[in-house]
């Protein structure tokens, strides 16, 4: 291969950035132009790129977000667009893509193997739902936000001697609730996983109260339900009055950890190789440290779960 391309799709995430760094990088490391395509596959099938040189990747590996911009594109879910973009690439002298993003980003990846576009998936999204790695890009990041709020939060409930009830992401993975829950000391985690007992979580702030407890953090995420309606269910049912705090998309910008830049380093290096070695279908991920990659389909027949040992720990640890 002579030259390749790179897109960023769907939700953002902090270290995408690194990892289009990490394309160009390796690929001109092997002598390989790279192509930068505009927001995701809506760039994608009007052709909408330019040149990637050593140069222009430089300055970002500490930026949030993506140089390339992103976007949903529901027609690209349609073969004759695949099929437009494909041509679009051709005559661009493009012969294989690097898609970074969810798993949304990786079916389209996947349309495109199948009609004989070379393509490889890298993870890059904060819900860390992507079946077959341990990771994705922009996990950590987020989860040091969620940490750092819920630190400030508590400030304040300290003082006050309020309770809280703090909403983070997660509509299908509760990855960011379980690891901020743990690493934030908060009484009750809500995950879609698990089902959850609004008596349990009561007794778990009464018997903080008992203790001479003054206030209790719970986090929900927002795929079991808002914020504002746990709060409501809190106080019909046991009187208990908390505050809401909505983390929103604060979770989702800001400098990219160090695990977070590593990773995208690393992931997006293997996804360079795995191209050129003529392989296409392929989705890179991390396991037990080592990088790997593994057919892109295992992402669609898996379905990501979170360690629910650390569920199970949070509690322990929160009586
Ligand atoms: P994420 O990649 O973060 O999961 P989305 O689910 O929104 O985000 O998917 C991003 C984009 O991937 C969509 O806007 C669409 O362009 C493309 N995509 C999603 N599903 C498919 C599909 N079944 N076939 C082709 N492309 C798809």
């Amino acid at each position: 291969m002579k030259r390749i391309a790179v897109l960023t799709s769907g939700g953002d995430s902090p270290g995408m950035n690194a990892a289009i760094r990490a394309v160009v990088r390796k690929a001109s490391y092997h002598g390989v132009e790279v192509m930068g395509i505009f927001h995701g596959y809506e760039g994608f099938i009007e052709g909408r790129m330019e040149l990637l040189d050593l140069g222009s990747v430089g300055g970002i590996i500490q930026r949030g977000g993506t140089k390339l911009f992103s976007s949903r594109c529901p027609q690209f879910k349609e073969d004759r667009y695949q099929y437009q973009g494909i041509e679009k690439m051709r005559e661009a002298n493009v012969e294989g893509l690097v898609v970074i993003g969810g798993d949304g980003s990786y079916r389209g990846a996947h349309a495109l193997s199948q009609k004989g576009f070379p393509c490889v998936g890298v993870p890059g999204t904060i819900d860390n739902d992507i079946p077959g790695t341990e990771y994705t890009i922009g996990f950590d990041t987020a989860l040091n936000t969620v940490i750092e709020s819920i630190d400030k939060i508590r400030d304040t409930a300290t003082s006050h001697e309020n309770s809280f009830v703090v909403e983070v992401m997660g509509r299908d993975a509760g990855d960011i609730a379980l690891w901020a829950g743990l690493a934030a000391g908060a009484e009750s985690i809500l995950i879609p996983e698990e089902s959850y007992n609004i008596d349990d979580i009561v007794n778990r702030i009464k018997r903080g109260e008992a203790r001479g407890k003054k206030h209790s953090i719970i986090i929900v995420a927002e795929g079991v339900m808002s914020g504002s309606e746990l709060a409501k269910i809190l106080k019909e049912k046991a009187n208990i009055i908390t505050r809401v705090s909505v983390l929103g998309h604060i979770q989702r910008g800001g400098s990219p950890s160090a695990r977070d830049r590593v990773l995208a380093g690393r992931l997006g290096a293997k996804a360079v190789e795995v191209l050129l070695e003529g392989r296409s279908g392929r989705a890179i991920g991390i396991n037990n440290h080592q990088i790997i990659d593994y057919d892109i389909e295992e992402v669609f027949i898996n379905k990501h779960k979170a360690d629910v040992t650390l569920y199970t720990l949070s509690k322990e640890l929160s009586i």
